[in-house]
């Protein structure tokens, strides 16, 4: 029989089960966070190995949309969330019927295409990047000359960077189109940068809603590479841009930990880039920089716990440790344990692997999260680390 979904003031204690769909980084950061506070994790994830599955003190080897599977994990938890936003809609609309799930499937489906996602926001007045949906070669062809140069970039499964092209021509946007063989896309206009940024908000049941300091986040090939905490921004930018993502979450009636990534713009704008209904990278600094973490917090939202307080106690910069670092220069195959010496001498420098078995150029492994007295001592343990493990852009940083 079913029993009905968790609402308001239902609350989920510490000691009972929480559910989690996906079984990446972002979800074996959520079981240690969550076990911390004293829940049991079910993972639902199809990978034999997987970083979150190696310590959920349960896993469900199988497929999203398996309906045993997702009755099982709704026999057995009170509340679930996903950990990455390609989850199956329909898998949280299926859990959403016993348990309490956040977020919503409908915030899902909107942050998982980016044509839903930036036709949703400019629908709600939030600025984003000119952009035109391309759905055949003619839409790229027949594009305002006003979006070029551009970035063509596929509406689903695209991440770090992966499934973007960028264009200078109507026709090379047409040719890009193909190469996503026909796939829906946006052409996207290439906005000058000063640089990026990202907020993340954890709303609850209850509306309340916290955001973390602004993180500025720097790129490389399409991932990110650092994220330096807080923004080296002016207050009132800082203070746009998290009144900007707290909007967001409520335009969205949004239920857990959200991250909104902007592009602030040459004079001071801010565009949302894309939002992630998930911890996100650009979050990890606050595991050992703040109060409560970005992890811990959605799983009092799934709890509906207080929220805890999101405030930065030590200045931070996080460095992403990627599969490149275990090969030897252009070698085919991975020969290297990184030399974590470089990493464990720093004092306030926190090491965070992931467990995953085989590294691959490009492929997210670990990060450290460098602490210093001022940002300035942060930045500098981030880029002595960088040098030791021979990540390229020091002195960008
Ligand atoms: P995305 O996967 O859309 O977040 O894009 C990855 C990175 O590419 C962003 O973080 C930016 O550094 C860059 N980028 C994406 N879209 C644009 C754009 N419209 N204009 C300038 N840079 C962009």
């Amino acid at each position: 029989m079913t029993r009905n979904a968790r609402t308001r003031g239902d609350s989920v204690a510490p000691g009972e089960w929480l559910g989690l769909l996906g079984g990446g980084q972002l979800g074996r950061m959520f079981c240690m966070a969550a076990q911390s506070l004293g829940y049991k994790v079910a993972v639902l994830d199809p990978s034999n190995d997987s970083p979150a599955g190696s310590v959920a003190d349960r896993h469900i080897r199988a497929d999203y949309l398996d309906p045993s599977a997702l009755s099982k994990l709704a026999r057995l938890c009170k509340a679930a969330t996903t950990e990455f936003e390609n989850v199956p809609a329909p898998a949280l609309d299926v859990l959403a019927r016993d348990a309490r799930v956040a977020p919503a499937a409908a915030s899902v489906a909107i942050a998982q295409d980016r044509i839903s996602e930036k036709t949703f926001l400019s629908g709600h007045g939030f600025g984003v990047a000119p952009f035109a949906v391309l759905r055949s070669t003619d839409d790229a062809r027949s594009a305002s000359p006003q979006l070029l140069p551009g970035i063509v970039k596929i509406a689903r499964f695209g991440y770090d960077g992966k499934g973007q092209i960028r264009v200078a021509t109507q026709d090379e946007a047409a040719d890009a189109f193909v190469a996503m063989r026909g796939a829906p896309c946006v052409l996207e206009q290439f906005v000058s940068l000063a640089c990026e940024v990202s907020v993340i908000v954890a709303r609850n049941e209850r509306r309340e809603t916290t955001t973390w300091p602004v993180a500025e986040n720097r790129h490389r090939d399409g991932i990110l590479d650092v994220t330096i905490a807080p923004a080296r921004i002016s207050p009132d930018l800082a203070e746009r841009a998290q009144r900007l993502a707290t909007d967001v979450a409520a335009a969205l009636d949004y239920r857990g930990v959200l991250c909104v990534e902007m592009f602030v713009t040459g004079s001071d704008d801010l565009l949302v880039n894309e939002i992630a209904p998930r911890p996100h990278n650009s979050g990890h600094y606050t595991i050992d920089a703040c109060v409560t973490s970005q992890f811990e917090q959605q799983a009092r939202v799934l709890g509906d716990l207080p929220l805890g307080d999101p405030a930065q106690h030590t200045p931070a910069v996080m460095v992403n440790l990627l599969g490149d670092i275990w090969f030897d220069g252009d070698a085919d195959a991975p020969a290297l344990e990184p030399e974590w010496r470089n990493i464990l001498a720093h004092p306030r420098a926190k090491l965070h692997l992931y467990g995953k078995a085989h590294p691959r150029r490009g492929r997210k492994m670990g990060h450290v999260t460098c602490l210093g007295g001022s940002l300035a001592d942060a930045l500098a343990t981030a880029r002595a680390i960088k040098k030791g493990l021979g990540i390229p852009g020091v002195d960008e940083v």
